[in-house]
Parts: C-alpha cells; structure tokens; sequence
C-alpha cells in the first residue's frame, strides 16, 4: 500500500508544479525508477496505473521485462556499455537515456542495421561538468551531434540530465535551466526531440518548474535502495 500513496503525492506533487509552471500535467511523463527494486513492487505501482519504469542494468531489465506485463515501457537510464547494446536493441527499451558517447553511438547504429532496427534515445548532457557523471559537457554538444548525425537508426527524441546532488535550490534550477535552453535550442534542428528528462526523488518539482517533462523518480516511489545484492 505504501507504494500507492507514495505514486499518488509523487502525482500530486508533478500537478502542482505543472501548475506552477503553467503546463498541463499531463505533458509530465513519470518514470519510476526501479533499478534493485523487486517484481512484487513493480506490480503494485503498475497497478496504480505507471506504465513507465526505470533500470539502469540490462541483465536486471531483461529478467524483469520477461516477467512483468508486456505494456510496461522500459527506459534505460544508467552508463551503458558498448558490449550491452546487443542485448537491448529490438528487445523492450522504450526510450535509451543515457547516449553519452561516441562509441555507444556507432555500436548502436551497428546493431540497430544488423537487426533492421530503430532505437529512441537521448542524449546525456554533464551541464555541471561533474567528473563522477557521464554525460557531455555543453562545448561538445555540437561536434558531438555532427558527428552521429550520419547515424540513422538513432532517434535523438530529447535531453537528459542528471543536477548535482546539492540543497542550493537557486544553482540546482540554473542547471535545470540551461539544459531547458539547450533544449529548446536543438528542438528547431531536431524534429523528433520531445522529452527533457530531468528531475530526480530530490530535485523534480524544481526541474519540472524549469522545464522538464520528464522525470525519474526512484526513491520517493519505492524507498531507499538496498544494494546488498
Ligand atoms: C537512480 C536514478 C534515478 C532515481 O533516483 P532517485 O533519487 O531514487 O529518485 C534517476 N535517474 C537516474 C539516471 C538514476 O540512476
């Protein structure tokens, strides 16, 4: 039950801030990010009518995709490794976060041609240039997308980013901020860019008051995470 009233003020909360910010709330996709969280739990938010889960390990995604509900749409989120695409391309990934690199460009490319295949993604942005992080730094933004854009099998849907993990409120939205002028800046170029994901347990009501439509919500979902596995 208790996942239940977490989704509702989870639901509440994205309302209110889509209020704030003077967008319909249902232009706020949720992902509840499940990555370590078990199949039962999975089950009692599906049930609350979330359709949209989170992993961040394929070997964990491709056990669970089996299991659970077919309608469920999966969204990769973590650092994916070049040797993993083979396993994700034509299998269940509704949506790939996490497209940080040249060389997990290329292989994804290379996969999606081997099994006539098309591939959503976004493209990961580093706008605080964190070295714990992955993602691009804004200078190298644009060469980076000049050189995939022979890449065809790549749908660049959006942007995704991850804030640093801080209380200052005013630098946490100025991060926000300038990945919603990035965005917007490559939506004129890209005629498929829909989703800015940002937003995480901690920060989403301010990523959503500057922009974001799309958030990733683990913990305020199903609680703190247990990594004993
Ligand atoms: C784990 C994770 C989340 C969810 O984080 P919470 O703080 O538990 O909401 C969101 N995005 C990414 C990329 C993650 O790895």
């Amino acid at each position: 039950m208790k996942i239940m009233q977490n989704i509702a003020q989870v639901r509440e909360k994205i309302c209110a801030a889509a209020a704030q910010a003077g967008v319909e709330s249902e232009k706020i996709h949720l992902i509840a990010v499940s990555k370590t969280v078990g199949a039962q739990e999975i089950e009692e938010a599906y049930s609350a009518g979330v359709r949209s889960f989170g992993e961040n390990r394929v070997q964990e995604f491709l056990n669970k995709s089996k299991a659970l509900p077919k309608d469920i749409r999966w969204n990769l989120i973590g650092r994916l490794q070049t040797n993993k695409v083979k396993y994700i391309i034509n299998n269940g990934v509704e949506l790939l976060h996490s497209l940080d690199r040249f060389s997990l460009a290329e292989e994804l490319q290379k996969e999606c041609i081997k099994k006539d295949a098309f591939i959503d993604v976004l493209m990961q942005v580093n706008i605080a240039e964190e070295q714990s992080k992955s993602g691009l730094y804004l200078r190298e933004v644009d060469p980076f997308l000049e050189q995939i854009a022979v890449f065809d099998r790549i749908r660049l849907k959006g942007i995704m980013t991850i804030a640093p993990y801080t209380t200052d409120r005013s630098y946490l939205r100025s991060v926000f901020a300038q990945a919603k002028v990035l965005y917007d800046t490559k939506k004129n170029e890209f005629p498929n860019f829909e989703y800015l994901s940002m937003g995480m347990s901690n920060d989403y009501e301010d990523a959503i008051l500057e922009g974001a439509n799309m958030v990733r919500v683990g913990t305020a979902i199903f609680g703190d995470r247990i990594y004993n596995k």
